[in-house]
């Protein structure tokens, strides 16, 4: 249950891997940023192009009308006067600052030219007849910083050709206006495309989260959690909700067929538990009153009255359990003298296994508050473990600890350790490490699962720390006991 919370806290952080190329939301997010971009840049550059046409068109009809009038009035003037005359009145007539006109013969010599052009610098002039291709429709042409509507036609003046005509209309204050418009486009575009991406990628994220939980409860859940792992649905959508749905019902459908489970393992347990203790009561007794047995009949009881108690205790150790997990493990919570209790699971177990168990201990009285005979049982079996998994001459120590609120008993060995990889797997029901070193040192793989469910019953924890072949530190952390004021 714990580990669900924690794990949807985690989420709720966002535990999301935004740049995993392989990722849904990846794809779709970088999908939709690759259309966006596409989509408003060709309304961008759409818009780009028909607003020079519209710029083109104002000032085309200037331009084209002076073009057509052109020789009709050099026709006209050069019937009083020489044709370069009429062509220099014919210029200055219609030139104006912005408009530069000139003539250029067919030897490619300029023979007429606007006061407006002379007054051009010459890097701009050189630049304006170097156009070689004169365009017959206007067109915009880009001259140092400054921006022309450019347009070329033949000139033929009493029916003979004199050259042609060039006249560029200046357009540089529409141009400049026309490009910080499409700056503006651009900047907007950006933007909307930023927040467009935002919102989109927000939205995406809560409507795959229930799919991100569904992988991570699946991925950390465990049979203890069944019952209490459900998806929460309420913002989900209807397609994510569905799977949900489907993924919630499976969980519960996994929950009863683990809590048959237990009930099952729980009657057979007790089923077998009382055969099994006269089983073993026989064999002792025979063990005890037999004189006449052969050292062969003698080995094989001895091999079944150990293997019978053995799976006794199994089974004891099971009805633990199922009695746990339905809560109807019986808890005296009353104020056990824990200083005094550790000193007499050191003396007991140290009388039983000849090994040195040593007790460091503030001077003082600690009590904490729990049941005096689950505790001794919770201690007994961990130093029963640091004496199984450590070396007979290396001593196991219980050292004793209190804050302001808690008591911790450490039990530290000098044994083989346990790696890290195993360490979160160790309170598991019948998870044993190496199966073929373990089996050899009798033990069930429930001693740690009953150790933990009951120190949790006491409302306190336990806790490891470990390194192969240096040793382990089984730390059981309980709440002080406080008398009431
Ligand atoms: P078992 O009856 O097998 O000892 P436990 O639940 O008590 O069952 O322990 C589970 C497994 O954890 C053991 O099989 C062993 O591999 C490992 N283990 C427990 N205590 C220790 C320890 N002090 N040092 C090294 N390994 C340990």
């Amino acid at each position: 249950m714990k580990q669900i919370s924690r794990l949807r806290q985690s989420i709720a952080q966002g535990g999301w891997r935004y740049l995993n190329p392989t990722s849904l939301q990846f794809r779709l997010i970088s999908e939709i940023a690759i259309l966006s971009v596409l989509s408003l840049g060709s309304v961008g550059l759409w818009t780009g192009w028909k607003m020079q046409q519209i710029l083109i068109a104002t000032h085309q009809q200037n331009v084209e009308y002076i073009a057509a009038r052109f020789p009709r009035d050099v026709e006209l003037y050069s019937e009083m006067l020489s044709v370069k005359t009429g062509l220099q009145k014919t210029i200055n007539n219609v030139s104006n600052p912005s408009l530069l006109i000139w003539v250029k013969g067919q030897d490619s010599q300029i023979l007429a030219q606007s006061d407006s052009l002379r007054a051009e610098s010459a890097a701009n002039t050189a630049a304006l007849m170097s156009l070689a291709e004169m365009p017959s429709q206007p067109q915009v042409y880009s001259i140092g910083d400054r921006y022309v509507v450019l347009r070329g036609s033949s000139l033929t003046v009493k029916n003979k050709l004199l050259g042609n005509v060039y006249i560029a209309q200046d357009v540089t204050a529409n141009q400049q206006q026309l490009i910080s418009a499409l700056q503006g486009l651009l900047l907007v575009s950006a933007l909307a495309i930023a927040l467009t991406l935002t919102a989109i990628t927000l939205r995406i994220r809560r409507s795959l989260r229930p799919l991100q939980e569904m992988s991570q409860i699946a991925g950390a859940i465990s049979a203890e959690d069944l019952s209490s792992a459900q998806l929460p649905l309420n913002r989900a959508p209807s397609e994510v909700k569905e799977l949900a749905e489907t993924f919630n019902l499976m969980l519960s459908r996994l929950s009863s067929a683990w809590e048959n489970q237990r009930q099952f393992v729980g009657n057979v347990s007790h089923e077998l538990r009382t055969p099994l203790t006269i089983v073993h009561g026989y064999l002792q007794s025979v063990l005890r009153r037999s004189t006449n047995l052969s050292a062969y009949q003698q080995e094989a009881l001895e091999t079944a009255s150990a293997e019978a108690d053995r799976t006794v205790r199994m089974l004891e150790d099971l009805l633990d359990l199922a009695r746990a997990d339905h809560g109807h493990l019986y808890f005296r919570q009353e104020a056990v003298l824990l200083s005094a209790l550790v000193v007499e699971v050191a003396e007991m177990t140290q009388r039983v296994s000849n090994r040195q168990i040593t007790v460091t201990a503030p001077s003082c009285e600690i009590r904490v508050q729990g049941d005096r005979d689950r505790l001794q049982q919770v201690l007994i079996n961990l130093v029963d473990n640091a004496i199984k998994y450590s070396a007979p001459d290396q001593p196991v120590d219980l050292i004793l600890e209190q804050t302001e609120q808690q008591v911790m008993v450490h039990v530290r060995d000098r044994g083989v350790g346990i790696s890290l990889q195993h360490q979160n797997r160790i309170f598991e029901r019948f998870y044993r490490v190496d199966e073929t070193m373990t089996r050899s040192r009798d033990g069930t793989g429930l001693g740690l699962a009953i150790a933990k469910g009951l120190i949790e019953s006491m409302a306190g924890y336990i806790t490891l720390r470990s390194k192969p072949a240096e040793g382990s530190i089984f730390t059981i952390n309980l709440p002080l006991w406080k008398p009431l004021p």
